[in-house]
């Protein structure tokens, strides 16, 4: 069973809130290069759903363990994660162009077939939130590696990300 597809029928039909807590494996790989919940890794998603008459809304965790390296001395990791999104599915048109109107914001996901699938909002919260760069947390164990051959010494120390180089100043 995908834990990321939450069945919402009742849930629109009662009106009544309901809390749930799923867990299976990732049906795909979740993250960035370097680090990432991999494909079939167990997940446990705990989530709040909450009708709102024309959709639901999502308020959810993901737990799961990451499967990487460290992109300083390669040495594997695997800490834990938890990631959280908060997301409104529309189970109408109405409600759909109605908010689309108001909010001048993509298009909102829909519920399809009486259940909602949050893995999308997760694969975008896992890309902007996990790092691209991880590395030993602490430090790496074997201190300063010598970078590979044919790599200069401008990847030592913490390199200033060229995005914020020109706000340094303001600092
Ligand atoms: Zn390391």
């Amino acid at each position: 069973m995908n834990p990321f597809v939450f069945e919402v029928g009742q849930l629109l039909r009662s009106g009544m809130p309901e809390t749930l807590t799923q867990e299976g494996p990732a049906p795909q790989r979740i993250g960035p290069a370097m680090i990432a919940i991999p494909e079939g890794a167990e997940v446990r998603i705990d989530a709040a759903l909450t009708p709102l008459g024309e959709a639901v809304m999502a308020d959810a965790t993901l737990h799961a363990t990451l499967q990487g390296q460290c992109s300083r001395c390669l040495t594997a990791l695997s800490p834990e994660v938890d990631l959280s999104i908060n997301e409104v599915f529309a189970a109408s048109e109405d409600f759909i162009q109605g908010e689309a109107a108001e909010e001048d914001e993509d298009e909102l996901p829909v519920v399809v077939n009486d259940t909602i699938d949050l893995l999308q909002s997760f694969l975008d919260e896992a890309g902007l939130n996990l790092p691209f760069n991880p590395v030993c947390e602490g430090g790496c164990e074997h201190g300063d590696v010598p970078e590979p051959d044919g790599v200069s010494g401008e990847t030592q120390g913490q390199p200033t990300d060229p995005r914020w180089a020109g706000l340094e100043k303001f600092l």
